[in-house]
């Protein structure tokens, strides 16, 4: 079972996030074989939605998504109500297994990095979208800074990757955060200073840990290992595990979007049509009726649509 844990140091307005994932990860991966950056990448990338979901009481998609045009053309992490994480990477050369290690902005090529939150129909709140700025080299880097400059939180972001080489293990990924909240109001001065000097020993410590540290010790022994000198509480763990949403109600509206004259094509042309979610590698079939019941529904919801946009948008005035 994969899990995140929460941290908090006793007395600082400072918080931590530690997060593992194996069994996503794994499944993740199961259709694609990825060379070996763009699997840590993608690790990394779920790492990182899985703790900004931890962060937001909301019931909805986190999610983190690249488009441009280096080696790296697109790619998603998702995870959905704070548990359930999805993830793929499209490669300009899925053949292409000698790929080096190389800076973010270079797998993007001109390209953008976007954090979103996409809050589900029932939640009342607008779906939020921000661009991480590709200026530095490691994605944890990136988002340290996004979160100093969109949330004016100061962060301190790790991770790392176990390549699974040996056999007792299998590919994972850990991630380690700590962030600093703004002082209480009512802090004296005494404590503002005691603050800043924490969160400046503590970020300290943090970047000394090596990959080792990181990807194979617990939380609570990485936690003492490196900050045994501040009390701290690491919090009930959430567990995490690998899910796609996808559904045939979903993958009806996918071929909704082709049109009817196309879908009605379609049909025409074959006796099946096949759609495969590129996740999880389900396979949703049609055959000639049920792509005709989706043909009907497409023209009877056109037809509702442009009845309302009319008594919306009344033609005539009065
Ligand atoms: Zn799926």
């Amino acid at each position: 079972m994969d899990v995140l844990h929460r941290f908090s140091f006793i007395d600082l307005p400072i918080r931590g996030q530690w997060v593992r994932l194996e069994n996503s990860l794994a499944e993740a991966t199961q259709f694609r074989v990825y060379p070996k950056p763009i699997h840590e990448m993608l690790g990394q990338m779920l790492a990182a939605v899985a703790m900004v979901a931890d962060n937001i009481k909301f019931s909805g998609a986190v999610t983190l998504q690249s488009r441009g045009d280096g080696d790296l053309l697109r790619s998603l992490a998702e995870c959905k109500d704070q548990a359930f994480l999805r993830g793929i990477m499209h490669l300009e050369d899925p053949d292409n297994e000698t790929m080096a290690d190389q800076p973010l902005a270079q797998w993007l090529g001109n390209g953008q990095l976007a954090l979103s939150l996409i809050p589900d129909k029932a939640t009342a709140m607008q779906p939020y979208q921000g661009f991480v700025s590709l200026e530095y080299d490691t994605l944890a880097q990136c988002l340290e800074h996004y979160f100093v400059t969109s949330e004016q939180l100061e962060t301190s972001l790790n991770f790392a990757s176990n390549s699974g080489d040996s056999s007792a293990t299998s590919p994972s990924v850990t991630g380690l955060l700590l962030q600093r909240l703004p002082n209480n109001t009512q802090a004296t001065e005494i404590e503002i200073d005691a603050a800043r000097d924490a969160w400046h020993t503590l970020t300290t410590l943090a970047a000394t840990v090596t990959d080792e540290e990181l990807s194979q010790l617990d939380a609570q022994t990485l936690l003492y290992r490196l900050f045994h000198e501040y009390p701290c509480r690491l919090h009930e763990p959430r567990e995490l595990s690998y899910r796609c949403t996808c559904s045939r109600e979903k993958t009806d509206t996918t071929l909704m979007m082709l049109g009817s004259d196309d879908l009605s094509e379609l049909i025409e042309e074959r006796s099946e049509i096949t759609v495969d979610c590129e996740f999880c590698g389900n396979r949703y079939s049609y055959d000639r009726d049920s792509a005709t019941k989706v043909l009907n529904d497409l023209a009877e919801q056109t037809a509702a649509n442009e009845a309302s946009d009319a008594s919306n948008n009344p033609k005539t005035l009065h």
